[in-house]
């Protein structure tokens, strides 16, 4: 049998989130508020994109999910800004020997345009990453106006984050 060497350990971890559109909340994606006459619902900034960011890193370090780690019913993360928890979430994958590599993410959006603030968005998540923006890539698309997303009552993003041992020579 061949040994498995640390820097062949490369994990991947996905992440989902879906939050409603409500009237007078900002609208907060990866960090950056947008434009919007709406923004997003939910016990922190309501930052979905961030969530599924967070999601998918602590599921590729098998860490549980954002629930757990940052409960709705805490009243500390009442408002919290996302970037902070994800932040906090990458020094506890760090504390596990691990550390992102590259992220990719789909966020699923009627309005508004996320095309203008793409270059921010991956900046912010880079930023709390600390990897090069290079390896960080945020889409965009519609839901062809199917379903809540389609009808704009909701907003909901995708991501899959691929983590690397960090403690490798
Ligand atoms: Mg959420």
């Amino acid at each position: 049998m061949t040994a498995i060497d640390d820097r062949d350990d490369v994990r991947a971890g996905t992440g989902y989130d879906i939050h409603r559109t409500v009237g007078g909340r900002p609208l907060i994606l990866g960090g950056v508020r947008l434009d919007a006459t709406f923004g997003l619902d939910g016990h922190s900034d309501a930052d979905a994109l961030t969530h599924a960011v967070i999601d998918a890193l602590l599921g590729a370090g098998a860490l549980g999910d954002i629930g757990t780690h940052f409960p709705p019913s805490d009243a500390r993360y009442a408002g919290a800004d996302s970037i902070e928890l994800l932040r906090a979430t990458l020094a506890l994958v760090r504390e596990r020997g691990l550390g992102p590599w590259s992220l990719d993410c789909t966020v699923v959006c009627e309005h508004p345009k996320l095309a203008p603030h793409m270059a921010r968005m991956r900046e912010r998540l880079a930023g709390a990453l600390e990897i090069p923006i290079e390896r960080v890539s945020v889409k965009a698309k519609t839901n062809e106006g199917l379903d809540a997303v389609g009808r704009g009552e909701a907003i909901a993003a995708h991501a899959i984050m691929i983590v690397r041992r960090a403690s490798a020579p």
